[in-house]
């Protein structure tokens, strides 16, 4: 049985105390049932939100793959773990696309959280040109073969992916259902083809892309769809309770 997931990703948002307020009201309410949730605060704020001693899972938005040295104004996987960081989302578009991460300094990223023990969730999508051109499946192998697949089998039952359509980032505009599962198992279809049935089985994967309340349940509903990565939707505690509740 694959592990259910919630995560939600604030982005560059909540001040300190807003971002205390909103672990402690969904950590007072966890649903403690079979779904792992996960937030993913500013990393400045992860030392007082580890102090608080919660249930709730939380994980950085970024870090630097090298152990130490000068990169000014960046954080070492060591670091972020030294302060109680149990995950990492690693190939996010906004960094794909911002911060022109690309899939080999994102392999680099991958190496150096598994090496710290620290969980991945790795996400994959291609943009609306692509969709457009009908190409997503092949974009988004191409993605996971530059920053995954030179993994063991070992190591890649230890990633978490996400499947977050560009187009749907923020956007309102939801993939549907149908789009999701396909999606979803092509990548599962792409982790067969490298590692063989059994770990495609073990690996969960989350859809990501205006997931909110009203639609988590069809998209979770779907066979290959192991949870959700939240943006908007998981600065409201409610919300997002919600979504957790959606399986
Ligand atoms: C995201 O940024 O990972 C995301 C899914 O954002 P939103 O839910 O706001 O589309």
């Amino acid at each position: 049985m694959r592990k259910k997931i919630v995560a939600g990703n604030w982005k560059m948002n909540l001040s300190k105390s807003e971002a205390l307020a909103l672990y402690q009201s969904v950590d007072a309410q966890n649903p403690a049932n079979e779904v792992e949730l996960i937030v993913f605060p500013s990393a400045i704020y992860l030392d007082s939100l580890k102090k608080l001693d919660g249930k709730l899972k939380i994980g950085v938005q970024n870090f630097h793959p090298a152990e130490s040295g000068a990169f000014t104004g960046e954080n070492s996987i060591t670091q972020i773990k030294d302060l109680g960081a149990e995950y990492v989302l690693i190939g996010h578009s906004e960094r794909r696309m911002y911060f022109n991460e690309d899939g080999a300094f994102l392999k680099e990223k991958v190496d150096a959280a598994l090496q710290h023990d620290v969980k991945i969730i790795f996400c994959c999508g291609e943009p609306l040109s692509i969709r457009e051109m009908n190409a997503q499946d092949y974009f988004v192998e191409q993605q996971l073969i530059e920053s995954l697949f030179h993994l063991s089998n070992y190591a890649m039952e230890r990633i978490i992916i996400a499947y977050e359509p560009i187009w749907a980032i923020g956007t309102g505009k939801t993939a549907s259902s149908d789009q999701a599962e396909a999606m979803h198992a092509a990548i599962r279809g792409f982790i067969e083809k490298q590692y063989g049935k059994n770990t495609a089985e073990k690996i969960s994967i989350l859809y990501g892309g205006s997931c909110n309340a009203s639609n988590a349940s069809e998209l979770f509903a779907c066979e290959n769809v192991d949870g959700g990565l939240i943006g908007g939707a998981a600065l409201k505690a409610n919300d997002f309770l919600q979504i957790a509740k959606s399986f």
